[in-house]
């Protein structure tokens, strides 16, 4: 029976994303080497990436590589390899530098630059962002203004739930645009499922070397159930078992190195069994198949709290009910950012909105 006729039915939004770089770059601990030792450390990257680009080729599947601009910039006969077979290209910032560590003049410096990197390999415009470590805490809420003010549309760098580092432990679940100043900024936080109450992801890095194939079943079912996106990410580090190991605490050891060997198995199983786009294909998809049931995807305003600087997530939903004239600006406002974000590719998009505006049932 061929693989497709096994991959289930149903409405799964899924993509399959890569952030590529090497083994040294881990993040959160003073063992491993700084920018400056990079040049001089033995780099993987090209028999991990390959490995995990024939892979990809031999399931005719496409796939987001979110590129460190560093590693871009040694090598960019591997960017285009990415390009050339389809795939897309999108950013990882410079140095692998953690926003709420370095602050926004240095955050915007980084991530402007990978853009500018990638932009002249690929000649093309980049659209993705996914932030090192889920950086984007909330008090790096600032982030998403400079990634906005950056260029970029879509933004893949919170991680709803409690981790290590980074995250964003009470934010949205399902895709949002962000209110900025310079437009709306599409988010599409990480997939996350609730295990006794607790949020935790089963379809990326150390979650999906750890938990089975069954369990990860499980994960993508309840998404589907929930009408959430599924977005499995992954390092070329990870397919690896191999590789020099950092003298991290034994925690990190844990987390970094465990079931490496299980890696490329469980990406063989996901390819085979599950339909996986790139993420911007998947974005569409998902925008579109809203539009098409007049469902509305949220739009948060970031919100200074005066006291603690954090961030306040703000859903403009419950404006919807209160006021007709609000309601009816708020669905505008969505529809405008919906339709900007879909571009030319379906210019009947915003000659429907007069009608599918009041009506809309405002879920999420
Ligand atoms: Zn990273």
């Amino acid at each position: 029976m061929p693989a497709s006729e096994n991959r289930p039915k149903g409405k799964l939004h899924s993509c399959l994303t890569i952030d590529v770089e090497d083994w040294f770059h881990i993040l959160d601990s003073h063992v491993v080497p700084g920018i400056k030792q990079w040049p001089s450390l033995e780099s993987r990257i090209e028999r991990n990436l390959k490995e995990m680009l024939a892979v990809l080729d031999s399931f005719s599947v496409k796939v987001t590589f979110f590129w460190l601009g560093w590693l871009a910039e040694q090598h960019k006969d591997l960017v285009c390899m990415c390009r050339d077979a389809g795939h897309e290209i999108a950013s990882h910032g410079y140095a692998h530098v953690l926003a709420y560590e370095v602050g926004p003049d240095a955050f915007r410096e980084d991530i402007t630059l990978a853009r500018d990197i990638l932009e002249n390999i690929i000649g093309d415009q980049v659209r993705g962002f996914r932030a090192p470590g889920f950086g984007i805490t909330k008090k790096a809420h600032w982030a998403f203004e400079v990634i906005k003010e950056s260029g970029y549309q879509y933004d893949s760098s919170v991680f709803p739930a409690s981790r290590g580092h980074g995250g964003i432990a009470d934010a949205p679940l399902t895709p949002y645009f962000i209110e900025t100043q310079s437009g709306h900024l599409l988010e599409i936080p990480m997939s996350i499922v609730e295990i006794f109450g607790h949020r935790t992801n089963l379809f990326g890095g150390g979650y999906l070397r750890l938990a089975n194939k069954l369990m990860i079943k499980w994960g993508i079912d309840k998404l589907q159930a929930a009408g959430r996106p599924l977005i499995v990410y992954l390092h070329p580090r990870e397919i690896d078992p191999a590789q020099p190991h950092l003298p991290l605490s034994l925690l990190r050891q844990f987390k970094c190195y465990v079931n490496l060997s299980s890696t490329l198995p469980k990406l063989k199983w996901l390819c085979k069994n599950y339909t996986l786009f790139t993420m911007l294909d998947m974005v569409e998809n998902y925008i579109r198949s809203f539009y098409l049931e007049s469902k509305m995807i949220p739009v948060l305003r970031l919100r200074n709290n005066r006291t603690s600087s954090e961030l306040s997530l703000e859903s403009e939903e419950s404006a919807f009910s209160a006021d007709p004239k609000t309601f009816r600006s708020k669905v505008l406002l969505v529809e405008k950012a919906m339709a900007d974000f879909l571009g030319p590719l379906n210019p009947t998009f915003s000659a429907e909105t007069e009608h599918s505006g009041i009506e809309a049932d405002a879920k999420v």
